[in-house]
């Protein structure tokens, strides 16, 4: 038997563990297990008093290993250590058994619950034994960091940076920075000109000395790990010399061919082949489109060339993607959303019935610089509608679709009734809502405003948007069919126009750029936060931050909250200047290693080096993350990773099986 004297503490977690497993129970169980010298119960071991139970245990019965079930090591495995430390332990002599989230959530069986919760426990005893002490390894902290996605979270990110003395690459893979928030016409609930409150900040990020503005960009490759990122960067070739180019706009006048705008003016306008996607775009130079410029496809035209007045000419049909090469000690992930495609939603008529719009195309429309000059109108471009019905949660809080609240979905829904009762102040205007959702400041008195101002309020999911009309006064209209569940009854409201208000939902290639970024992203596509609750702005890779949309969904103020709250801390670790590494890190044990070099290209951060003199193989500590690939791939067994070595893991195995193993076995262990 070790000579080790360890302390095992199970946690109640108030309910969350007591309701099902008898605690007590497993507290005098484990103080039978071999080598414990102290087992106890309480409360919340994570409270000051829990902690203190470990520190004076440690001082008063010389303690040299410590077990806690109780929680995902996730959320206490480092207020555990540092318990560990002010008792004079090294932190990593302590071991965790999770018997929360890995047994008393998941379960209503007490009696399997206990016997689960001495089998972790007991898996903790055996391997804590085999615990070694180990030391954190410094690391500095590049102060650069990389901001990617130009939305208000990413500007906000990158302004907190930059005006904090510190340099940001912000990277943006359209040809401006400004994001959705650009498209608007007014943010709710305060009615502020969209465009006002935002290109201020975009014309900063343009101008900052401390910002390298990368638009029309895409992050292709990242190596490394907090503190010394490595990125790879596409600057996509805009056929247009961002050096000679004064942003004068001639060649988009002179450009002869049209498209529809797809992107910023959500298909309801046309842009030029060459063109800025709006006119306070940052940077200002324009990009040529060259999938629909008729130079590139039929080799004629350069009509922009021929007008352009700068020398030398800043037209360049020859110009190919750059891929830049930049080093970061930290990266803020703003990738922000898209919004549900209404045509998935048949029986809602988008694409079929012509004045079915959404709610995109609609912020479009009442937009003064957009389409239509900021009329509301039906396709027709000049009839302004008397009727319209806005309908909420279009693929939200839907089980075909969406499960999730959009949260803010409603707020834009009474955004547009404000806005059409402005423009048209005879129109009767119909909110089709699930539910009423107005947290937030000034959010609720919007809504009473809104009851004030006329709009007819009908509780109630709509079943249908068609033209099939039934009665003389639905002739030439949109019935919508919704059953109103205030009055219990089926209506059909007959409009002329309909706007849908969809979700917001993860940008199509989000699974993509978590992979990219070693990062996790939920079911939904939004990225895994480190914890939902304390920590939303972090996420389980140390270094790489969230901010906005990209997270879940977001209105403006959260956005610019956390766009604010990522860039502070990572200007709290940029003024540490270094960071403390985990010691889990692989070593090869040098004269057994046979040469093969099997490891060398398995690394996935090229932490493994050979030395062609002596033929063998070396992991370099400060670039290996300890993921153990190398360790399980070794042919010969010789690379150990630390806190992960076979004896740390079998014991554990065989712990976690003490009641199907044979007494004899259990008690020689
Ligand atoms: S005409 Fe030349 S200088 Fe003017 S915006 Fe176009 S490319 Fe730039
Ligand atoms: S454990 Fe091995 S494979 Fe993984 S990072 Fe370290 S050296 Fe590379």
């Amino acid at each position: 038997m070790s000579e080790e004297k360890i302390g095992v503490y199970i946690c109640h977690c108030g309910t969350n563990i007591a309701k099902v497993v008898d605690v007590e129970d497993v507290a005098e169980w484990a103080g039978n297990q071999p080598n414990v010298e102290v087992s106890r119960e309480y409360k919340f071991m994570c409270s000051s008093l829990g902690q203190d139970l470990i520190e004076e245990d440690i001082k008063e019965k010389g303690l040299t290993r410590i077990v806690v079930s109780s929680c995902s090591p996730h959320m206490h495995e480092k207020t555990f250590r540092t318990a560990c430390e002010r008792g004079g332990l090294n932190p990593f002599l302590v071991e965790m058994a999770n018997i929360r989230e890995h047994n008393s959530w998941t379960t209503d069986d007490k009696v399997a619950a206990t016997q689960k919760a001495k089998a972790l426990t007991n898996a903790a005893i055996e391997r804590v034994v085999h615990h070694q002490p180990l030391e954190q390894l410094p690391v500095e902290i590049n102060p650069n960091t990389l901001v990617v996605g130009g939305g208000i979270a990413g500007i906000t990110a990158a302004l907190e940076l930059a005006n904090g003395g510190r340099h940001v690459y912000l990277v943006e893979r359209e040809p401006s920075i400004g994001g959705h928030m650009a498209q608007l016409d007014k943010t709710f609930p305060t009615l502020d000109c969209s465009a006002c409150i935002l290109t201020p900040k975009m014309v900063d990020v343009g101008q900052h000395p401390n910002i390298t503005l990368l638009t029309w960009s895409e992050v292709e490759k990242v190596d490394g790990f907090i503190g010394n990122f490595t990125v790879n960067i596409r600057k996509k070739a805009r056929y247009v010399n961002e050096e000679h180019c004064t942003g004068c706009g001639i060649c988009i006048e002179k450009c002869p061919f049209n498209v529809v705008d797809d992107i910023f003016e959500a298909g309801m306008g046309d842009r030029k082949v060459i063109y800025r996607p709006f006119p306070q775009a940052v940077p200002k130079y324009p990009v040529i489109d060259k999938e629909n410029c008729v130079y590139f496809q039929k080799g004629k035209c350069k009509a922009c060339e021929k007008f352009c007045p700068t020398e030398p000419n800043s037209i360049e049909f020859d110009q190919e993607d750059e891929i830049l090469t930049v080093d970061v000690g930290n990266i803020i992930l703003a990738t922000g959303f898209q919004l549900f495609d209404s045509t998935n939603i048949p029986q809602y008529g988008y694409g079929r019935l012509q004045n079915v719009f959404t709610g995109i195309e609609f912020e479009r429309m009442v937009n003064a610089s957009g389409p239509t000059d900021g009329k509301i109108v039906l396709r027709d471009k000049k009839t302004a509608p008397k009727s319209v019905a806005i309908i909420h949660c279009v693929g939200s809080r839907d089980e075909n679709y969406h499960k999730y609240c959009s949260k803010i979905c409603c707020m834009y829904s009474l955004k547009f009734a404000h806005l059409v009762h402005e423009r048209i102040p005879d129109a009767e205007v119909y909110n089709c809502y699930i539910d009423m959702r107005t947290p937030g400041k000034g959010y609720e008195e919007f809504y009473n405003r809104l009851l004030e101002e006329g709009t007819h309020f009908i509780r109630g999911k709509v079943a249908e948007v068609t033209n099939a009309a039934r009665k003389p006064e639905e002739e030439g209209k949109l019935i919508v069919q919704v059953e109103d569940t205030l009055i219990g009854r089926q209506r059909r409201v007959p409009v002329d126009m309909v706007i849908l208000s969809p979700a917001m939902e993860a940008q199509p290639d989000s699974k993509g750029i978590s992979q990219l970024f070693k990062m996790g992203c939920d079911f939904d596509g939004f990225f895994t936060e480190r914890h939902p609750k304390l920590d939303p702005v972090a996420t389980m890779t140390d270094g790489i931050l969230i901010a906005g949309a990209c997270q879940g969904p977001k209105d403006v103020p959260d956005s610019v909250a956390q766009g604010a709250a990522a860039a502070a801390r990572v200007a709290g670790l940029i003024n540490l200047g270094t960071v403390m590494m985990e010691p889990v890190r692989a070593s090869i044990h040098q004269e057994e290693c046979s040469g093969c070099r099997i490891c060398n290209n398995m690394c996935p951060y090229n932490a493994i080096v050979f030395h062609a003199d002596r033929k063998v193989s070396e992991v370099i500590t400060a670039l290996c993350q300890g993921c153990g690939t190398c360790v399980a791939a070794c042919p010969s067994g010789i690379i150990s990773g630390a806190h992960f070595t076979n004896d740390q893991l079998f014991s554990q195995i065989e712990g976690i099986l003490w009641d199907v193993r044979p007494e004899k076995e259990l008690v020689s262990a």
